[in-house]
Order: structure tokens, then C-alpha cells, then sequence
């Protein structure tokens, strides 16, 4: 069996799955503050999946931030009390066995390169819009991590093209101002409606006045999808992927596989004006889709740490 875990914002997940990716069971709990408590929760989501489904299996982790492959310890993770830490000896120490860590965006990636929305295609970067805003990027099925483990992690550039009112930007957790997390992750959608309107509502409240014509809320979408086509032109100009896959709670704004699209194919970089695109060329048909797998597609990303698209 393979076991995959999801390290999530509020929530951690295992998924058990067979050599052919059936799913074998899986289970939830809140994720936990402080780091031994962290370690206590992997272990007991281990030992629940191999209880209750009479295997034991691999152990691959998808988490936010990501293990510096120079040190072994955790670094740019919004779950903060990971920072500096060596989690992947100490977890291999409580489990007994070794452990793939991956940032969380690789296993999108990978997920939905083996078997999802990107299945067959060569080069796929999986963009994370929720509780942060990341990538990774899967080549040939695999993981491509890069020499830092760094590869495709676009949350903490600065937003390109600025417009007025948007620099320096707000103050990230990282340290930095106006990091591409702090416009173009879930918390950044709802911040910008808070700052706006002064109070405080969910993405999901937000895109229901948006859809209901409430004006203040087509702004601070129209806002969003600017920035989120400014985060993606970059990677564009960068690594030119075959398809992006878009993963977390904004993903499930369905507007989004419209109006990004057509901003990329259309939009200049406002800085120097007509016909100086955002992605540096004169056409853009790169495909913009929503996960397969959904809110599993990190999970079963987890899981395939060990089982890579050959
Ligand atoms: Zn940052």
C-alpha cells in the first residue's frame, strides 16, 4: 500500500492506496499548532490507515514549504513551527521507516500528471490557491524539485507589473511585502474584501454577491483574477508548461477558466503599455484547468511520492 498524507492549513489527510491507485481508505483530523503534536499526528494517521486497512505501506507527505534537500530541515512553510526543523529524521525515527517529503504543490503536480487533468502531458505545474498560493512542477510524471527543492514555489515573488495602491503590498508572514501569496491565495481574495469593505467573509460569501452583481465584490474578484494572471504569466515566461492545473478552495471558482485565460491572452503588462503582453509573445494557448482529483489531488500526490509516472 501506499500511504499519502496532506498537510493542510486546518486539516490533515491520509489516503491509502493500492499499487494501481485504488483507493483502500482514508481519514481526517485538524492539524495540529506546535510541532511534537505534528509529529503525534502523522504516526496515529499512519497507524489508522494500516489498522483499518490490514496493510502497511510506503509513507509519502505533501506538506506547505518544503525540506531543504542541502540540511534535511523544513523551510518556507506558512505552518511556521515547522520552520528549521528536521521533520523528515524525526518522522522516519516515529514511523520506523523512510519518508518522502514533498512540498504541496509538487504533489498536485504529480497527481494530476499521472492520472488527472494533465495525464499525458510532459510538462505540468500545479498551482495552489488556497490557504497559500504555490507550485510545483512535474516532468514526465515526476517531480521536479529542483537543487533548493524550489522549483515552481511562485508564492513569495514580489506581483509583477505593479498597479497603484499595490506596492509595496501587504506584510507576508515570510517577512517580505506584497508576496504573490498575498494577493493570490484564498486568505489573499478574502484579505483584499476585508480591507475594502472592512469586514470580514468567506471566498465562497465573496463570489456568491460577485455572481449576485454586488459591486464591491466584482472588484475585488476582477482584482483577483488580474493578479492571479500576472502570478501565472511569470511562470509562463519561465518554464512555458504544457498545461497549468489549479488546486485548493479558489479552484472551485469555476469564472476563473474563462476570464485568466482571456486576461493572459490580451492583457498588456501596463507598464509599457499597448502591445507588450503580460507573457512575452503574441499568442497564448497554454490550458488552464481545475484538478481532477479535487481536494484529493494532494493526498494522492502523497501517496505517489512513491510511485512516480515511469
Ligand atoms: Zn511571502
Amino acid at each position: 500500500m501506499h500511504i499519502g498524507i496532506d498537510w493542510g492549513g486546518t486539516k490533515m489527510e491520509v489516503i491509502g492506496l493500492d499499487a494501481d491507485g485504488i483507493e483502500l481508505g482514508r481519514h481526517r483530523i485538524a492539524t495540529p499548532r506546535d510541532y511534537d503534536a505534528s509529529i503525534r499526528a502523522v504516526a496515529e494517521l499512519v497507524e489508522h490507515i494500516e489498522r483499518t486497512t490490514g496493510r502497511r505501506g510506503t509513507v509519502g507527505i505533501g506538506l506547505p514549504g518544503s525540506p531543504n534537500p542541502l540540511t534535511g530541515r523544513i523551510r518556507n512553510s506558512n505552518a511556521v513551527w515547522l520552520n528549521g526543523q528536521p521533520l523528515g529524521r524525526d518522522l522516519e525515527a516515529a514511523l520506523g521507516r523512510p519518508v518522502r517529503l514533498a512540498n504541496d504543490g509538487n504533489c498536485l503536480a504529480v497527481s494530476e500528471a499521472i492520472d488527472g487533468a494533465g495525464a499525458g502531458l510532459d510538462v505540468v505545474v500545479g498551482i495552489i490557491l488556497g490557504t497559500g498560493h504555490g507550485g510545483g512542477i512535474a516532468i514526465g510524471g515526476r517531480s521536479h524539485a529542483g537543487l533548493q527543492g524550489l522549483a515552481g514555489e511562485i508564492g513569495h515573488y514580489s506581483l509583477p507589473w505593479p498597479r497603484e495602491g499595490e506596492y509595496p503590498g501587504p506584510k507576508c508572514w515570510c517577512g517580505r511585502n506584497g508576496c504573490l501569496e498575498m494577493f493570490c491565495s484564498g486568505t489573499g481574495f478574502e484579505l483584499d474584501w476585508k480591507t475594502t469593505t472592512g469586514e470580514a467573509k468567506r471566498a465562497s460569501e465573496i463570489m456568491a454577491l460577485k455572481r449576485a452583481g454586488d459591486a464591491a465584490a466584482m472588484a475585488v474578484y476582477g482584482r483577483y483574477v488580474d493578479r492571479l494572471a500576472r502570478s501565472l504569466a511569470l511562470i509562463i515566461d519561465l518554464v512555458d508548461p504544457d498545461v497549468f492545473v489549479l488546486g485548493g478552495g479558489m479552484s472551485n471558482v469555476d469564472e476563473l477558466y474563462d476570464d485568466v485565460p482571456r486576461l493572459l491572452a490580451t492583457r498588456t503588462n501596463l507598464w509599457d503599455g499597448e502591445g507588450s503582453r503580460l507573457v512575452f509573445s503574441d499568442s497564448v494557448a497554454t490550458p488552464i484547468r481545475k484538478a481532477r482529483h479535487g481536494d484529493s489531488s494532494g493526498v494522492r500526490g502523497a501517496a505517489f511520492l512513491w510511485r512516480e509516472r515511469e
